[in-house]
């Protein structure tokens, strides 16, 4: 009788807008999901603004279809709340709804934007997600699920969130880089055309650099929650007595 140990964890990216948990994560989920874990994609707003022909709804509409698209090709679940493009809320009524989506999906890691951002969006999303694993891992609040606490947070690289960001973590996606750069090929944004920001030049070199600085062929960077690298030791690593 063999003995198969079935993985059980499961990753949440948050994105601001359509695209970007795509741009910043999608390898990162692949590489788990091919893992045999489970992915939920959260979009806190379509991105349907800012498209030189289309207007916003139709735009929209586009948008739903790339990310439905992209969650299919990453194995995860999408899911889009119903924010307005750069009208992004922060108060606790998304705080609470983001919160309920995180004890519902109940996610063992987690990934969001870093809030050194030029985009006030980003760094909504940020503060609306920080104050989201909160109150879901507080049993106090009582909600319709109960409480879920997430174990570890992860800023992922980001173009438009550099400010402070810090290259903590490198993470080996040589084996789905093909499977990431067709998930950005999903997105009219990606393959440019809409903006003049080279997004799939940029996110394609990306792996590149930052695999050749984590010693891998392709490689994510991910930054780590601010303390959240504290270690707790009786001695320094090297110099532990002989019997530890
Ligand atoms: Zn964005």
């Amino acid at each position: 009788m063999t003995n198969v140990v079935q993985p059980a964890g499961s990753i949440m990216v948050i994105g601001a807008h359509a695209g970007d948990a795509e741009n910043m994560a999608a390898a990162t989920v692949l590489k788990h999901t091919r893992a045999g874990h489970s992915a939920t994609i959260v979009h806190m707003t379509l991105g349907e603004a800012g498209h030189p022909t289309l207007p916003p709804d139709a735009y929209a509409r586009q948008r739903k279809e790339e990310v439905q698209e992209s969650a299919r090709q990453m194995g995860a679940k999408t899911i889009w709340l119903p924010y307005r493009d750069g009208e992004l809320p922060v108060n606790d009524e998304v705080k609470f709804q983001v919160c309920d989506l995180i004890r519902q999906e109940k996610p063992t890691i987690l990934l969001t934007h870093w809030n050194g951002s030029l985009h006030k969006d980003h760094v909504a999303t940020h503060e609306i997600v920080r104050d989201a694993i909160f109150y879901a891992a507080l049993p106090a609040i009582h909600r319709e699920w109960p409480a879920h606490r997430v174990r570890g947070i992860y800023f992922p690289e980001n173009w438009e969130d550099m400010e402070g960001w810090r290259a903590d973590v490198y993470l080996d996606v040589t084996d789905v880089w093909q499977g990431y750069l067709n998930v950005l090929r999903s997105h009219e944004l990606m393959r440019g055309g809409i903006s003049s920001f080279r997004y799939f030049d940029y996110y394609d070199a990306l792996g590149t650099l930052r695999g050749c600085l984590g010693g891998f062929h392709k490689a994510v960077a991910l930054m780590m929650q601010p303390g959240a690298w504290v270690r707790k030791l009786q001695y320094l690593p090297g110099l532990e007595p002989a019997d530890q």
